[in-house]
């Protein structure tokens, strides 16, 4: 970009940052470089930097420079999913005989990564309370736990750990401190200005933000951490393509007003759901009454699109409630324009069940979308009556 991207603001450079218009046709959108491959001018000579498109693809580039840019770092990398993307940094970045501490409540798939696959390689988790500080320093073991993996807010039950305090654990540990910001979105915070070395994003939810994509992304801000995940990268080859990159970066365009107004609703809902007589518990870091509210206040711009309840009469009920919305999907992921609700405990998080990991059965969570915030609470009221 011309324009010195240290003085733009973040809604500037989500739709500048990494995409000059094109070279060679002034195209004002990044092409879809559908290539596998780059014509070289006699051997090693490389016309732009590109030789293959598993190392390097110019949208998968500008995508890259554009969530890196968003959240503060210097390095981005996309990949092919979220799962993708944190398979990719744990191979990098741990090995068998590490420890790594997780959160007692992180993303089902998460779990399942660590529980499943890299338990076989020796590399040793632990679930652990993040939000309760003097648990995750004791649960530290010195010279073995290489990284400390953090959700905020949780998926799916919204808990706020404080980055900042988690990154004072980890580095006096000498450990890294990942943080997965696919709930919060850079537009909402910005763990690596809280201290966090690796955020990692399943780019399927808010960022790419219509539901049309699946894919992944790493940021970083230490170029140590940036070789070691770009040789990983490469030579794993769990990459984003040419396509779904081009989606997420134009998703990520109007991040910001999508974020806000994603907010707005979720606020408006959340008021409605908090004075329905079979609405329990309601899970939302913007409630003052939530146990993380202080932290989320302190290190969230605003509070997000998610929210989780209880339904007061219990498993079936919420079932039920849930078959009876409209408007609200009844469907797995989240961060769409359009508003979903499912149930964890049968669905998302299908894969924590009989784990310490797993979620109450009357919990139904709330994907809350853009549309007029007045339908969607009608959809609720009217699944809930
Ligand atoms: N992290 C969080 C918080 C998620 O909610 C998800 C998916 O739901 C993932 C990671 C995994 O991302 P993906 O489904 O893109 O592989």
């Amino acid at each position: 970009m011309s324009t010195d991207e240290s003085s733009l603001g973040f809604e500037s450079l989500a739709i500048h940052a990494g995409q000059e218009p094109d070279a060679s046709t002034g195209s004002v959108n990044v092409p879809i470089y559908a290539t596998s491959t780059y014509a070289q001018d006699g051997v090693g000579g490389l016309r732009a930097g590109y030789e293959y498109s598993r190392t390097g693809n110019p949208t998968r580039t500008a995508l890259e420079a554009c969530i890196a840019a968003l959240e503060g770092g210097t390095r981005g990398f996309a990949f092919a999913s979220g799962m993708a993307a944190e398979a990719t940094l744990l191979q990098a970045l741990t090995g068998p005989g590490q420890h790594v501490i997780i959160p007692d409540d992180a993303y089902g798939g998460t779990f399942r990564l660590f529980d499943k696959v890299m338990r076989r390689w020796q590399l040793a988790y632990q679930p652990v309370r993040l939000t309760d500080l003097d648990a995750v320093a004791a649960a530290v073991r010195p010279g073995q736990t290489s990284l400390i993996w953090v959700e905020t807010p949780t998926n799916p039950l919204l808990g706020v750990a404080d980055i900042a305090a988690l990154a004072t654990i980890a580095h006096d540990a000498g450990a890294t401190l990942v943080v997965d910001n696919t709930f919060a979105t850079p537009y909402l915070q910005q763990p690596l200005d809280l201290g966090a070395d690796i955020v990692v994003h399943s780019t399927t939810k808010y960022a790419g933000g219509h539901s049309d994509v699946i894919g992944g992304a790493l940021v970083v801000r230490d170029d140590t951490l940036a070789e070691t995940i770009a040789f990983q990268s490469n030579a794993v080859g769990a990459i984003a393509g040419p396509f779904d990159s081009y989606l997420v970066l134009r998703g990520l365009k109007t991040l910001a007003v999508r974020m806000d107004r994603h907010c707005d609703n979720a606020e408006a809902v959340v008021d409605f759901l908090v004075a329905h007589p079979k609405v329990g518990q309601v899970l939302y870091p913007g409630l003052p009454g939530h146990p993380g509210h202080e932290v989320a206040a302190k290190q969230m711009r605003r509070f997000g699109g998610m929210i989780s309840f209880r339904h007061v009469d219990g498993e079936q009920a919420a079932l039920d409630m849930i078959a009876r919305t409209r408007l609200f999907t009844l469907a797995e992921s989240l961060g769409g324009v359009e508003s979903l609700i499912e149930h964890p405990a049968r669905m998302t998080h299908a894969s924590v069940v009989g784990s310490a990991l797993e979620v109450p059965a009357d919990l139904v969570r709330l994907s809350v979308g853009i549309e007029t915030v007045g339908d969607l609470i009608a959809d609720l009221d009217r699944a809930l009556a």
